[in-house]
């Protein structure tokens, strides 16, 4: 399968990785759409949000805990950052590997475009 992000995960492409869990990898977006813009990927190639089952749970609360760990490590952490799951086309998710965005760094406009 061509998947950019299997690629970061196996290491086949480079990413400037920030954190390795036991179900994740997290690396910075390689479009910043802020100061602070890191991806948190599951290991597993799955497609998308819509996919997901209980059984990812574990998996989905270590994305979450690494996102607030790095936002920590960021200094973004008191100021306040924001999270996104882009689902589907009109979401404008591009990649089809889950993400995780971490966002933040600068004051974040709401609703968003
Ligand atoms: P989406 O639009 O699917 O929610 O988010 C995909 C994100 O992946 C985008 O923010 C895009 O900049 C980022 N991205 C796409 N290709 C690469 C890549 O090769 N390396 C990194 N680090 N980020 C990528
Ligand atoms: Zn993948």
């Amino acid at each position: 399968m061509d998947c950019i992000f299997c690629g970061i995960v196996d290491r086949s492409l480079p990413a400037e990785l920030l954190h390795e869990g036991e179900h994740i990898v997290a690396f910075r977006d390689i479009t910043p759409q802020a100061p602070t813009h890191v991806l948190i990927v599951p290991r597993q190639h799955i497609d998308s949000v819509a996919e997901l089952e209980g059984a990812h749970g574990e998996m989905l609360s270590e994305m979450i805990l690494a996102a607030n760990t790095i936002a920590q490590q960021e200094g973004i952490g008191d100021a306040g950052y924001r999270l996104v799951f882009n689902c589907g086309r009109a979401a404008g998710q591009s990649v089809d590997h889950v993400h995780l965005h971490l966002l933040g760094g600068r004051k974040l406009g709401w609703p968003p475009g």
